[in-house]
């Protein structure tokens, strides 16, 4: 990373809060984050820090009450709804913790679908899935359906899903929460190989402290803010 380089993603002096009934819950008061190219950053926290709302609030999912994330030196709080799908189509790519792909097709349609919505015609389409899938180590299963393959097969899918469109941003909210410590290794080497290859900003929610010790770097949330881990 050279010192000059300005990060991807830029979340500054983010506030988010939630009404629940009568009450208001402060989940974000001030929270900054900047995210370099190739870069890879753990997000360790107890359930209901809001790991989830900064990981929406960052790939535009969700609205800020207030601050303002930068996609690309690009503030985006004032866009309209076209030009935050459109960012967040071409540049964003989300992985969860559930695979969320859709049954009835195979793991190459589950690629392909991404990139036709975007305007890719079908056999590109078809040809960049088959490879992202094959370098993901799943070139003997393209034709299998979610169901026919096992639980770090079916996230390793959701990932090449999320790449698709050669986004330069992945969010990745507790991605290996599901699976068992051998699978989640699997896993998380599938991510880092994108990572490093597509020089991608990567924030990885995770609670697998043995995997966020391999990351670039560690942040976790506390009242509300980022706080740089060593
Ligand atoms: P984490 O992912 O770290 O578990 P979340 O970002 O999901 O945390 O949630 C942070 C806090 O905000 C929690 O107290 C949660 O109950 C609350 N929260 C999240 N989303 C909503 C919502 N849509 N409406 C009301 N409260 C919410
Ligand atoms: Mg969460």
């Amino acid at each position: 990373m050279a010192p000059t380089e300005r990060p991807i993603v830029f979340l500054h002096q983010i506030e988010r809060q939630y009404r629940q009934g009568d009450a208001t819950v402060d989940v974000l008061k001030g929270a900054e984050l900047a995210v370099w190219s190739g870069q890879m950053v753990a997000l360790i926290a107890p359930s209901g820090a809001g790991k989830s709302t900064l990981l929406h609030i960052a790939g535009l999912l969700e609205h800020q009450d207030a601050g303002e994330v930068y996609i690309d030196d690009v503030p985006t709080s004032h866009l309209t709804d076209t030009e935050r799908t459109r960012i967040r189509r071409n540049e964003v790519g989300f992985v969860y913790q559930a695979h969320h792909l859709l049954g009835e097709f195979s793991a190459l349609e589950n690629v392909m679908l991404p990139q036709m919505i975007r305007g890719m015609t079908r056999n590109e389409a078809r040809e960049r899935a088959a490879e992202l899938l094959s370098y993901l180590g799943l070139k003997e299963r393209l034709v299998h359906r979610p169901a026919e393959l096992s639980g770090g097969e079916q996230q390793r899918v959701a990932i090449a899903r999320a790449v698709a469109n050669a986004p330069r941003i992945l969010l990745a909210d507790e991605p290996t929460g599901n699976l068992d410590p051998h699978t989640s290794e699997h896993v998380f080497r599938a991510l880092t190989q994108l990572v490093r290859a597509s020089r991608l900003a990567a924030v990885i929610a995770t609670h697998n402290l043995d995997i966020a010790a391999r990351m670039d770097r560690r942040v976790t949330l506390k009242d509300g803010r980022v706080i740089e881990l060593q």
